[in-house]
């Protein structure tokens, strides 16, 4: 089985609705898979961090721009 990824989607994502600018599924990622660059920029999967699958960013969006695939 492949491993799981983390995916965003830009579409629904909006980091300045986020408070303070930041991600809060970033946040609640155990692995440190998702980064921000900086408060109120998009987030992104850092491709060397091992997702482990357990959705707590998928929970955390208020906005349900992620889905672990
Ligand atoms: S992924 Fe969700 S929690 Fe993270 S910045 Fe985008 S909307 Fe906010
Ligand atoms: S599924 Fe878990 S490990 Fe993977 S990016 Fe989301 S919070 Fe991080």
């Amino acid at each position: 089985m492949p491993d799981p990824v983390a995916i965003i989607d830009y579409q629904k994502c909006h980091p300045d609705r986020c408070d303070s600018g930041v991600c809060a599924a970033m946040l609640e990622c155990p692995n440190k898979v998702l980064r921000q660059e900086a408060f109120y920029e998009f987030p992104f999967s850092h491709p060397s961090h091992f997702c482990r699958g357990c959705a707590k960013c998928v929970q955390a969006c208020l906005f349900e721009a992620i889905r672990v695939v």
